[in-house]
């Protein structure tokens, strides 16, 4: 089940045109992620690789405006989709003998490579889900991030920033944390252009990903707020189309800020009253302003502001989120449910399911169906066949209603399972 790609989410991963601004010298490719490519007469300046299977793709649509040296690579961070796909450039950099580029990381980049290389089947299994969409299930590896293009000038430090000219042009990198500790950005003030890697992306900031290491909604708010001071005219993002207009501009930067001061602050205030997570969760969808639920740059088409609430609560509290002893050390989830389902039998569940479904409660009906889903033995096959199969009505009908790219994908692989698992059932009851 590969579910359409929505328009919002075809600008997301770049399936639009290349484009030339500020007299062509500005070189603005889409792929997975965005690259940005500023043209100088003394060579060129890559701001993020693309992925690597966008690679030659990339590097022939550069080839066609300009045939200039690479002399400067800059990697926004070190994820797969911004950081991995130097092989064509670095081949046509050997074949004519050109010198090396510099190339450009923060030092927590460095680091971040270090990383991949202890937890590069982690990363291939976790990234299958996440995009499982665009990857399918059964492909190996989305891209393999073992390989890489080494920085050969690296920022150190929380405040550090780095700048250099090249061809009358001044290149300015700062670094600040948000979706990853390795960010950097970049300000190019004769081009009055801000390239700003993941930091802003046609979505609501991803924040709080379900699969990924901790992220800094407060420093991400700075981060947006250093770039607003700028005052530029274009805006190349990590994803989406490119922003134009200092009043565009600046709009997107104030409402992000603006949307990261509010879940950081909002939750903090409650950690502060004592409130558990739960708590804080429903409170925090209570109280979330129209203003940003509005806002075009603020849809949550991959990240969302539910995740935001996580991401700011993990930032400070510890595992242990309910308040509840029984949660510190909880038997298994199978245990439980068949402890449950011995109370009554599981057709009572069943129909409660259907009861619950029919009134439009899918989450609470979901709870019930994974009683008779974990908790059923072989002997249920037929209850537990009519359950899987109503789980997997409520995913799909979860799927259709649902912005978030990452949400979808979780849903999607949780569908798929169901399928699997129900492809093996007619086995168990030829067994009976
Ligand atoms: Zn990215």
């Amino acid at each position: 089940m590969v579910r359409k790609v929505t328009d919002e989410m075809s600008d997301f991963i770049g399936r639009f045109p290349e484009s030339t601004f500020e007299n062509n010298t500005c070189i603005f490719v889409p792929n997975m992620a965005n690259t940005c490519v500023i043209d100088t007469k003394e060579g060129l300046v890559i701001f993020d690789l693309p992925i690597r299977q966008s690679a030659q793709k990339t590097f022939d649509k550069i080839r066609s405006i300009t045939n200039k040296a690479v002399k400067y690579i800059i990697y926004s961070h070190g994820h797969f989709d911004h950081a991995f796909g130097y092989g064509p450039f670095i081949e046509e950099i050997k074949r004519k003998g050109w010198d090396m580029p510099e190339v450009i990381a923060h030092e927590n980049c460095v680091r971040r490579f270090k990383k991949y290389e202890i937890l590069g089947k982690y990363h291939d299994w976790i990234n299958k889900q996440q995009f499982a969409s665009v990857s399918g299930r059964r492909r190996n590896s989305i891209v393999s991030a073992r390989e890489t293009l080494d920085p050969t000038i690296i920022l150190k430090g929380n405040e550090s920033s780095y700048s250099f000219k090249l061809g009358d042009v001044n290149f300015e990198i700062y670094h600040d944390i948000g979706e990853t500790d390795d960010s950097i950005w970049l300000w190019v003030p004769e081009k009055k252009i801000i390239c700003t890697g993941d930091l802003m992306v046609s979505s609501f900031p991803n924040i709080g990903n379900p699969f990924k290491v901790q992220r800094y909604p407060k420093d991400w708010a700075i981060a947006m707020e250093k770039m607003r001071e700028k005052n530029a005219e274009y805006l190349v993002p990590g994803h989406g189309r490119l922003i134009e207009g200092k009043e565009k501009v600046k709009d997107v930067l104030s409402i992000t800020a603006e949307a990261m001061h509010f879940v950081h602050d909002e939750v903090v205030k409650r950690l502060n009253e004592g409130k558990w997570f739960e708590q804080i969760y429903y409170e925090m969808l209570e109280i979330y302003p129209e203003k940003f639920k509005n806002h075009k740059i603020l849809r949550g088409i991959y990240g969302c502001y539910r995740f935001a609430i996580h991401a700011t609560y993990r930032l400070y509290h510890g595992w242990y989120d309910s308040g509840n002893p029984t949660d510190l050390f909880p038997s298994r989830t199978d245990d439980i449910a068949r402890e449950i389902l011995n109370l009554n039998s599981d057709s009572v569940y069943l129909e409660h399911a259907n009861k619950l479904y029919s009134e439009g409660k899918l989450q609470l009906a979901l709870h019930i169906l994974d009683i008779i889903i974990k908790g059923s033995d072989e002997k249920n096959a037929k209850v537990l066949a009519d359950a899987l199969k109503l789980k997997l009505k409520i995913l799909k009908e979860k799927i259709k209603v649902e912005s978030s790219y990452i949400v979808t994908n979780i849903l999607e692989n949780g569908a798929h399972q169901i399928k699997t698992k129900l492809k093996e059932l007619p086995k168990i009851e030829e067994r009976e």
